[in-house]
């Protein structure tokens, strides 16, 4: 590829709405544009990036035996009113009618769709295991679309769906995703962890994420420091789990302290008048409406076992006052009358909607019951949370936890039987006898992964994009300028790299050597060879790694061979 030709328009400025540097430097660099909130393009530079994640992703899911298709992204309504999610998934569902009046959605994930192909053509436990995938655009109406390509209304997503006979299937067909997980990580260049998870709207019993640990990542990890134990949890998960009193792995170890003041579940259900069953989740807000803690009680999509652990829990378990004080900065106490307020999230009787029904400062005569709640009520989580469990230890070794945040670039579920059983997605077993398929389904943010490897890989010039990612593996800057001789050198160099298989850009632009360099740091490629006059005299060109900045010469004598 020719610079001279590339459509790569950069820019001096970031956008100004960028908050993030992946989001600035993909702007400034042209490998995208905005079109509206939360929907980018592609420009050639990015989309090449995109598309060398997704060929790894491809690649490492063929090789753990999952098969390519390609699903509709638009899907019917009725699908999704057989799984009861088109009344739960709330508004990051967009919906829409054909010219008939019938709804629609577009795709913000395909378990519908999947087992609806699967129910159809799966007879017989001699076709299972099954693992299908693609590589697709979702659509989710995000509430706050945001940091470029890390939280976008469109996205490309790899999503994967398992298909096992028993349980004990499910957990090899997992364990198999998990590994091309991390083999897809390693490969990228990623400084990850993959740590336990909520199962989130997706439901299922149990589920990991993996994280790119950077400082703008809108999720904290908790990790054990101890050098023979690897627990790590997404810290909504981590509170989740350990605010159970008979969780089987801890003791309440999380669980902070109810303090005067706090109301039981029993309490706060009297006054709701509903069942102590019903109370999921617990959010807290400072005076200035910002969420400062959560609690949540079970899965949000109220999986029965967990719900039953739930249930177990005698008191809605709060922050203790210091900590909410910290979190927060604002001169509040949880007990006290400075207008914190509580919502309780409250599931309907079908276990299907939630709803917040109470707000008001943390004193009996302070609720307000049945207000409609305008903030965002879902997105609060641990996650908007700071210095959260400063001191709290590790459930399986007690050694000290620490903090970090992290990007949700992969999520694994085993989804157990939820999707199969509400669509009758059933198979006959060595004894004619009708059984429910077993399920699994794997998510990877491939364009959020892009916007990820360049929180971990920029400095003050641009992109450091790791190999595996980067559009092209090196640029030649040609410093020709009206030297013909030295132009047609330059070219050579481009040639005899791209027949030996790399990627490689040639910058034969009529531009200033200043320009070409400082273009060249922004693209951030991983290489950077420098044809010049000078250089060519002595008989040599300059190599410069973008990464570490290193130079070195290396003859002309000889030189594809370098890099064969
Ligand atoms: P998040 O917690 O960040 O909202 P999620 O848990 O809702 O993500 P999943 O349903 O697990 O997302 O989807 C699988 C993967 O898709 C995620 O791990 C993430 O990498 C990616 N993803 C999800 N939402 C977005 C988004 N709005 N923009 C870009 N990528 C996304
Ligand atoms: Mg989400
Ligand atoms: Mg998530
Ligand atoms: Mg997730």
């Amino acid at each position: 590829m020719r610079f001279s030709r590339l459509y790569a328009p950069t820019l001096k400025e970031a956008p100004r709405d960028a908050e993030v540097v992946s989001h600035k430097l993909l702007a400034r660099a042209g490998y995208i544009r905005q079109l509206t909130s939360g929907i980018y393009s592609f420009l050639p530079l990015g989309l090449r990036a995109l598309n060398k994640v997704a060929a790894i992703v491809r690649e490492e899911m063929n090789r753990a035996g999952a098969q390519e298709v390609l699903l509709p992204m638009v899907q019917p309504a009725d699908l999704w009113k057989e799984t009861g999610r088109w009344e739960f998934y709330g508004k990051e569902l967009l919906r829409l009618k054909d010219r008939k009046d019938s709804d629609f959605c577009l795709g913000p994930t395909h378990e519908e769709v999947i087992t609806d192909l699967v129910r159809h053509e799966v007879r017989s436990y001699r076709q299972l295991p099954l693992n299908l995938y693609q590589i697709q655009t979702k659509f989710r109406d995000e509430i706050r679309p945001r940091f470029g390509l890390m939280r976008c209304r469109e996205f490309t997503m790899k999503d994967a769906y398992s298909f096992d006979r028993d349980d004990a299937g499910a957990d090899v067909s997992y364990k198999s995703m998990y590994d091309a997980y991390t083999r897809i990580f390693r490969r990228l260049g990623l400084r990850f962890k993959a740590v336990e998870a909520d199962s989130g709207s997706i439901g299922g019993s149990f589920s990991h994420e993996f994280m790119v640990l950077a400082e703008t990542g809108e999720d904290t990890i908790a990790a054990c420091l101890a050098e023979n134990c690897d627990y790590a949890a997404n810290l909504e998960k981590a509170e989740a789990v350990c605010s159970l009193d008979d969780c089987p792995e801890c003791c309440g170890q999380y669980a902070k302290v109810a303090t005067p003041g706090a109301h039981t579940v029993e309490e706060v259900a009297a006054f709701l008048g509903v069942s102590p069953r019903a109370i999921v989740k617990t959010l807290l807000y400072d005076v200035d409406g910002r969420p400062v803690a959560a609690l949540v009680r079970g899965d949000r999509e109220l999986n029965e076992v967990k719900l039953k652990n739930a249930l177990d829990a005698t008191e809605v378990r709060m922050a203790s006052e210091e900590q909410v004080k910290a979190w927060s900065g604002a001169p509040v106490g949880f007990a006290g009358p400075v207008g914190l307020s509580v919502d309780v999230i409250v599931a309907d009787r079908e276990l299907r909607s939630l709803t917040g029904l109470i707000v008001g400062a943390n004193e009996a005569d302070a609720h307000l019951k049945d207000v409609d709640i305008s903030r965002d009520v879902p997105s609060a989580t641990f996650a908007d949370l700071r210095n959260v469990g400063e001191g709290d230890v590790c459930p399986r070794c007690r050694t000290a936890l620490t903090l970090s945040k992290g990007i949700e670039v992969g999520h694994v579920f085993k989804l157990g039987t939820k999707y199969s059983k509400a669509m009758k997605a059933t198979y006959l077993d060595e004894d004619g006898k009708e059984r429910i398929i077993v399920m699994g389904c794997y998510g990877i943010g491939v364009s959020r992964i892009v916007a990820s490897a360049i929180e971990q890989n920029h400095d003050a010039d641009g992109l450091l994009l790791p190999p595996s990612i980067a559009p092209f593996e090196a640029v030649v800057v040609s410093l020709a300028g009206k030297d013909p001789a030295a132009a047609a050198k330059a070219e050579d160099i481009y040639r005899e790299l791209g027949a030996l298989g790399l990627d490689v850009l040639l910058d034969d632009r009529d531009e200033r050597p200043g320009v070409k360099f400082k273009d060249a740091d922004l693209i951030g490629l991983p290489m950077q060879l420098v044809v010049g006059a000078k250089g060519l005299e002595r008989g040599v060109v300059e190599i410069k790694c973008r990464k570490t900045g290193t130079r070195a010469e290396l003859p002309l004598q000889g030189f594809a061979e370098t890099f064969a």
